[in-house]
């Protein structure tokens, strides 16, 4: 089956200042749906057409014929769970239960915004930083171009685009600045709560 580009739940110039329009309208409008044409241009007629974009991630994750496939699926999947990452008016803290779980995880809050600052910082080339639960602890990881945790059993909370088709038009080569004001402004804490509460059942 197709997969379906899922609406975006603000305006494409909801996330400004911080993202703007012209970002957001490249990036939602051109990269991610260039990613979706190319997955389902690939796996059309063949009988990954009837397996969910899930199935077909996991399934050509470690197939060497089938890494178009995987790196178009695996960025189709990667963008979506982002633009559900962030909202306008979003940053701030976590809800009781999430920021207990990273206190006793990361030692602090502090420390777990340090730690997905220096992981989105330190990707080095395109990639992404994630904020994962991996059996029944908080990580932070990070992965390079279509990568996703979805593949190494960890199960994604939340997600920052580090490709620089995220953030160069707004913050050119100052990929640390972009990272410290999606986390101060954008985060959407009750996505991740409710990714949170579902990866612990
Ligand atoms: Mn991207």
């Amino acid at each position: 089956m197709a997969y379906q580009q899922p609406a975006l739940f603000y305006a494409e110039n909801a996330l400004e200042p911080f993202i703007s329009a012209k970002t957001l309208g490249f990036h939602y409008g051109k990269h991610h749906v260039a990613y979706i044409t190319n997955y389902n241009n690939l796996v059309a007629g063949t009988p990954l057409d009837s397996l969910t974009l899930e199935e077909v991630i996991a399934l050509t994750a470690t197939d060497p014929q089938k890494v178009g496939i995987f790196n178009n699926g695996a960025q189709a999947w990667n963008h979506s769970f982002y633009w559900n990452s962030l909202t306008p008016n979003g940053g701030g803290k976590p809800g009781e239960e999430l920021e207990a779980k990273i206190t006793q995880d990361f030692g602090s809050f502090d420390k777990f915004k340090e730690e997905l600052k220096s992981a989105a910082a330190t990707q080095f080339g395109s990639g992404w930083a994630w904020l994962v639960l991996e059996g029944e602890t908080l990580k932070v990881v990070k992965t390079s171009n279509a990568q996703t945790p979805l593949t190494s059993g960890q199960k994604p909370i939340l997600t920052i685009d580090v490709w620089e088709h995220a953030y160069y038009l707004d913050y050119q080569n100052r990929r640390p600045d972009y990272v410290a004001t999606v986390i101060d402004n954008l985060i959407n804490w009750e996505f991740a709560a409710d990714n949170f509460k579902k990866a612990r059942v």
